[in-house]
């Protein structure tokens, strides 16, 4: 069989401080599988800046003009975590036989990536990285992330515990990927929707090489609100559960309290009515923001609009007319962008 073409995807938002260690790590092991002949010589690693406002694609774009096996494909704004990789995959997809999403900061170890190659060739088409602890993540993110796997488990959201977006997907699986055309992606949760033959590889959490995460709090609960809601309608089934227990709660005290009335036992109960009222009206907005939140979920599909917009993509310009590497790193570019 011949040696497979890899290419690594790696989404990087504003890490201009983590790259230059990233762009070496992942070169250095790329050349040692290329040697080692596990992957084909045409492999490479391929940076996609997510709309980033520091230094990030130029330091990408740079070292693209003096690494051939260095990629850069630049969006044309911020599109988050999850579109970036997606761009990174279905750029990718014609041009390698397996692929392998990581982050940039390395927190994942890239030394298992042999291992996923192996996995590969053995025919898995999903390989996923899984941690085996998390101890290098602050307690908060580690309690957060348990309790989010947890209560996704709950909801019945099959999901590979402890893997993040660290995973090599064949070339078929990401063209099966490609036909989930879900506006609200969520990927660890729909990558097991797509079935084949999968592993998984475990291996230590490190720390962030440099920067600061791009998850902070608000993006994180956004991304577990997303998670949930574009997997499971059980949240809005518990808001009806709640809904028809609170009416026959009602219905029944009601009737408890006509009978009393009955028999001339009035309840002056200006206080239990004033609660009453005030947790029913916080009931009625949690269940109208949830509605709102699926309602919301169909508002986007229903548009269809483009998940992202690539502003440069290295692999069409390599087959188009212009030589690229007489030009200098510049944030503009404008004769080599793909339209669309
Ligand atoms: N990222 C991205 N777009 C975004 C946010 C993050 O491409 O809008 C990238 C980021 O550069 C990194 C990866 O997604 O490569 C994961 O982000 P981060 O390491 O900050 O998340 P954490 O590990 O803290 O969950
Ligand atoms: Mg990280």
């Amino acid at each position: 069989m011949l040696e497979p073409v890899l290419t690594i995807v790696v989404p990087c938002y504003n890490e201009e401080e983590a790259l230059p260690y990233t762009l070496q790590q992942l070169d250095e092991l790329l050349q040692r599988m290329k040697q080692g002949g596990s992957v084909s010589r045409e492999s490479r690693v391929l940076y996609v800046d997510d709309g980033s406002r520091d230094g990030t694609w130029p330091i990408i774009y740079q070292a693209s003009l003096q690494n051939p096996s260095i990629k850069g494909l630049k969006l044309s704004k911020n599109a988050g975590h999850q579109n970036a990789l997606l761009a990174g995959l279905f750029s990718a997809k014609g041009v390698s036989d397996c692929m392998i999403s990581i982050d940039a900061d390395l927190q994942d170890d890239i030394e298992v990536i042999p291992d996923f190659i192996e996995e590969y060739l053995g025919g898995c088409d999903i390989v996923y990285g899984v941690r085996k602890n998390r101890d290098k993540d602050t307690l908060f993110k580690r309690k957060t992330a348990e309790w989010f796997y947890s209560l996704m488990a709950k909801l019945g959201v099959s999901m590979i515990y402890n893997h993040a977006d660290f995973r090599l997907m064949s070339k078929r699986a990401v063209h099966e990927l490609e036909r989930f055309e879900e506006a609200n992606m969520f990927l660890r949760g729909v990558v097991p929707l797509i079935g084949f033959k999968t592993a998984k590889v475990y291996y230590d959490r490190k720390e962030r090489v440099a920067g600061t995460t791009k998850y902070p709090l608000k993006k994180m609960v956004s991304f577990a609100l997303d998670g949930i809601t574009s997997f499971s309608i059980t949240p809005i089934r518990m808001v009806l559960l709640v809904g028809l227990l609170s009416f026959f709660g009602s219905l029944a005290s009601g009737i408890y309290f006509f009978i009393l009335k009955l028999f001339g036992q009035t309840e002056s109960g200006w206080t239990s009515l004033i609660t009453s009222i005030w947790l029913l009206g916080g009931l009625q907005l949690i269940a109208m923001g949830l509605i709102g939140e699926y309602i919301g979920k169909i508002y986007k599909e229903t548009k269809r609009r483009p998940k992202y917009i690539i502003d440069f993509n290295p692999f069409m310009a390599a087959a188009g007319k212009r030589d690229l590497t007489d030009s200098l790193p510049h944030m503009e570019l404008p004769d080599m962008r793909e339209k669309g």
